[in-house]
């Protein structure tokens, strides 16, 4: 059982993240401006979700935007408001406060279950990173649309709740992908295979990547009367979805991605190549692993996990993946897969 020190001991660091978020926001509030100081109140939320869960962060969330509007926002010293809009500011504070806090616990309740001490750090610090990352965005976006002065038009109000909705449903993926690998290693993924055509496969998969696809070039190449493959649709669509992804991140956009399949008596074989930055050598083998990103791809945002998550699920099905590549010119995953 807990001890009581160790119930309370999250509520008492909480509280003084809080001091010195509102604290660092005297210092900064002429300068930025209150709202821009949210944005650091949530990643004291965020934080204490990752580390304690949703009791502390959800507290964390209410105190928050109690000391924010107390000493931050004007008059001050009252929590009473001048200008009516704060109020949008501290319930889209409160909702998102309370979202990050709920899908990071979960996430968090996971790893507890089912990792060792190791991984959690990385987790953790992979997450906290790749939750920063749009959790920043979608506050700068929030604050220009709350920020009176700046009076914009309907087309960049547009704009604006766009970029919000992208990066929410980069959230969104980021937080489905540290489940589904939580899952997947505590044995709770079950797979249901149904005959399906590789091309609805790829096609639902280009669907879901047309905004970053834009203008790309995708050609693709699949025998007609090709047998239908066995598959749980969803999740292979998933291990499809990581690579073709990777394939139009990591390379440069005036480039073609190839999609080629293949069938043989036994297997289908599906080839993602790009015309991208390639894989050197000595991390062909790794890339695979849980975490593992190219020294030089940490420009490029991602958690290290789509190709072990993708690995997982090919593998879940009876079948195998593997890559060629060679640097400054491009890579190839091929995946195989048994046909019934
Ligand atoms: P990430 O979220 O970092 O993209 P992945 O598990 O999908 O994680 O990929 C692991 C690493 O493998 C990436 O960080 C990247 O360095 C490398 N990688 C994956 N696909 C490609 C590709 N098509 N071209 C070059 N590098 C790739």
């Amino acid at each position: 059982m807990k001890s009581k020190r160790n119930i309370i001991l999250p509520y008492i660091i909480s509280c003084g993240l809080i001091l010195l978020t509102t604290l660092f926001g005297e210092l900064v509030k002429e300068k930025i401006g209150p709202t821009n100081i949210v944005m650091f109140y949530l990643l004291a939320v965020v934080f204490v979700a990752i580390r304690w869960g949703r009791g502390p962060a959800i507290t964390t969330s209410i105190i928050s935007v109690l000391f924010f509007d107390f000493f931050l926002v004007p008059p001050y010293f009252t929590l009473s408001v001048a200008d009516i809009e704060y109020i949008f500011t501290f319930t889209a504070f409160l909702i998102v406060g309370i979202i990050v806090s709920t899908f990071a616990s979960k996430v968090r309740e996971q790893i507890m279950q089912h990792q060792t001490e190791k991984l959690h750090s990385a987790l953790l610090n992979s997450i906290s990173h790749d939750l920063k990352t749009p959790l920043v965005s979608i506050t700068g976006t929030l604050t220009a649309l709350l920020d009176k002065k700046s009076n914009l038009d309907a087309q960049h109000i547009r704009e604006l709740l766009e970029t919000a909705k992208g990066e929410s449903d980069r959230l969104n993926r980021i937080v489905n992908n540290l489940l589904d690998m939580t899952k997947m290693e505590s044995g709770v993924l079950r797979i249901s295979k149904k005959p399906c055509d590789l091309r609805d496969l790829i096609g639902a998969c280009l669907e879901q990547l047309k905004e970053k696809i834009g203008c790309r070039e995708i050609k693709i190449e699949i025998p007609k009367d090709s047998p239908e493959i066995s598959v749980d649709f969803p999740f292979m669509l998933k291990a499809l979805f990581n690579i073709v992804d990777n394939a139009l991140k990591y390379s440069p956009d005036g480039t073609p991605v190839e999609i080629q399949a293949d069938f043989f008596q036994h297997k289908a074989q599906v080839r993602i190549r790009d015309y991208g930055a390639g894989i050197p050598k000595e991390d062909l083998k790794r890339i695979f692993e849980k975490f593992y990103r190219v020294e030089r791809s940490q420009n490029v945002s991602g958690t290290g996990l789509g190709l072990c998550i993708s690995k997982s699920i090919i593998e879940a099905h009876s079948g195998k993946i593997s890559v060629e590549s060679t640097p400054a010119k491009g890579s190839t995953f091929i995946v195989e897969l048994p046909l019934e």
